[in-house]
């Protein structure tokens, strides 16, 4: 098999891309090592930046989310159970975020994919990369017991933090930047109402909350806990009692309780790294980066990678210019970088760190009391949650 364009992995990032060069005509093929229903299915981000809602648009995928999709003005923060709204649109010239689950996008990506002719092949086993360095590089994996290859002009790593692609970029080439957060986040989906029709990020001495969700029925929230804490030991009622708590009264008043569907418990992390690309292979999104979801940024950066990745190779394969491709991973790592900063910052702002002290705390409500106070610092925060613009 031969095309321009293999693509390693499903997620959004190499689905979007799929779609972004199939409407540029560039030939591609997506290699995803799981099925589709796995997936669609994998409960993660919710919130789409405008730069996302934009590229819905652009490839004529977003009438579903326009119709089931909640637009947010605006968002809220509770210090020590008091509420005070940061309103966005306001603040930033009237920019938005929505509401609309990763879940969501990837069936509207997958239902595309085929009656467009995005080629996907899905349970490709061992996908390893080969000759990367050359101007002929290709890939090979496994299906159904039957060796495969794909030769290919380019490779583009969408593996996710977990997959092969970065792996292959020489150890003394990739420069890694990491922190580990001494904590995780147990998050709960239940189709209950939501507590606000807008987010609710807390900063309570017993810990960080998120009042989120995914509908106006489907409510999805998260308490800051221990790595070392158990699904098993958070029955459905010891979670609504902390995550009432923490919200305050004002927000904990209007939580309606019901039994979860989802449980999970995910360790936070922020981790880069660069070069975006080696010879002929391209990372893009978790293959190349990871932040904190404090601030929903990890599947919107995945997006702008991937826009800037798709105009790089279109500059490539249409007009012959390989400027685009030498600028992409200095181009893409400008905005992560900013990304993280934010995604580090917001964490910092709004947890508990077991290893910080009294005057730590105080700091932090000071800030909090700064930020409700001033227009400025409203400003710097709402620019950074709606999503800087693709330069
Ligand atoms: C538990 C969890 C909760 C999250 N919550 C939020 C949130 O609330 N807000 C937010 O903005 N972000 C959140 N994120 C981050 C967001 O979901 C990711 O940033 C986003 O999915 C990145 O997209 P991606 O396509 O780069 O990677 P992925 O979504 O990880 O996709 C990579 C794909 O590559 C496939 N793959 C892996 N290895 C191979 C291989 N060897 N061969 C072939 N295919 C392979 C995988 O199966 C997967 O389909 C969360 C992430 C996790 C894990």
């Amino acid at each position: 098999m031969r095309t321009q364009v293999a693509i390693v992995g499903a997620g959004p990032a190499g689905l979007f891309l799929g779609h972004l060069l199939r409407q540029a005509g560039i030939d591609a093929v997506v290699l995803e090592r799981r099925d589709r229903a796995y997936v669609e299915g994998r409960v993660r981000a919710g919130v789409l930046e405008q730069v996302t809602v934009d590229l819905m648009d652009r490839l004529d995928l977003g009438r579903r989310m326009h119709r089931e999709g909640l637009v947010h003005t605006g968002t809220n923060i509770a210090a020590d159970g008091e509420l005070f709204r940061i309103d966005m649109a306001a603040l930033t010239g009237g920019a938005s975020v929505m509401v609309y689950g990763q879940q969501e996008v990837m069936k509207d990506l997958f239902d595309a994919a085929e009656p467009r002719g995005v080629k996907v092949i899905f349970d490709a086993e061992d996908v390893a990369l080969h000759d990367i360095d050359s101007a002929k590089p290709h890939v090979t994996w496994r299906k159904d017991g039957v060796e495969q290859r794909l030769d290919c002009d380019v490779i583009a790593g969408c593996d996710g933090f977990h997959g092969v692609t970065r792996a292959a970029i020489p150890a003394g080439v990739l420069k890694t930047f990491e922190r580990v957060y001494p904590f995780g986040w147990l998050g709960v989906l239940a189709d209950v109402p939501p507590c606000d029709h807008e987010l609710i990020y807390c900063n309570h001495e017993r810990g960080f909350a998120l009042a989120s969700m995914r509908s106006p029925t489907r409510s999805r929230y998260y308490l800051q806990c221990g790595l070392d804490e158990k699904i098993e030991d958070w029955s459905d009622d010891r979670f609504w009692d902390e995550l009432c708590l923490r919200l305050g009264d004002e927000a904990a008043g209007r939580v309606t309780r019901g039994p979860s569907f989802e449980k999970s418990i995910a360790p936070l992390r922020s981790f880069v790294g660069e070069p975006m690309r080696h010879g002929r292979l391209f990372l893009a999104g978790d293959a190349a980066h990871i932040v904190p979801p404090t601030g929903a940024k990890g599947m919107n950066l995945a997006v702008s990678d991937v826009v800037m990745l798709a105009e790089a190779l279109s500059e490539y394969f249409l007009d012959g210019s390989e400027a685009g491709l030498d600028g992409y991973s200095a181009r893409a790592l400008a905005r992560v970088w900013k990304a993280e900063r934010f995604s580090w910052w917001f964490t910092g702002l709004t947890h508990r760190f077991p290893d910080r002290d009294g005057f730590d705390r105080k700091i932090q409500v000071a800030e909090l009391d700064y930020i409700r106070g001033s227009r400025a610092a409203q400003v710097t925060l709402a620019e950074n949650y709606v999503g800087l613009p693709l330069v």
